[in-house]
């Protein structure tokens, strides 16, 4: 999200690294556990039925129908389901 102008900013004015610290910090304190998502796992473009590539989606695009599925998705949600699922892969393989 860095690399896009438009979101840059916005990003480096909150601290991103500063605000991985302290939900780190409160999970440690709440003894829970953290999992960080590769950057470069494609989240929104990643159709969370049948898990075909869209990589013509832009920014803009907010809703988009899978071309192998024909599934529609939220951006936003179909990224969200493919996070919490990419999370749960990367603490199964490392328990
Ligand atoms: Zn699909």
């Amino acid at each position: 999200m860095i690399r896009n102008r438009k979101l840059a900013r916005s990003i480096a004015d909150v601290g991103w690294g500063m605000f991985k610290q302290f939900v780190v910090y409160k999970a440690n304190w709440g003894n829970k556990r953290v999992v960080f998502v590769d950057r470069f796992f494609p989240s929104s473009k990643l159709c969370n039925d049948c898990k075909e590539k869209h990589v013509m989606l832009s920014l803009s695009d907010r809703v988009w129908v899978c071309a192998n599925c024909g599934c529609e998705h939220d951006r936003d949600q179909n990224a969200a389901r493919n996070i919490k699922e990419e999370g749960l892969r990367i603490l199964q393989e490392s328990a």
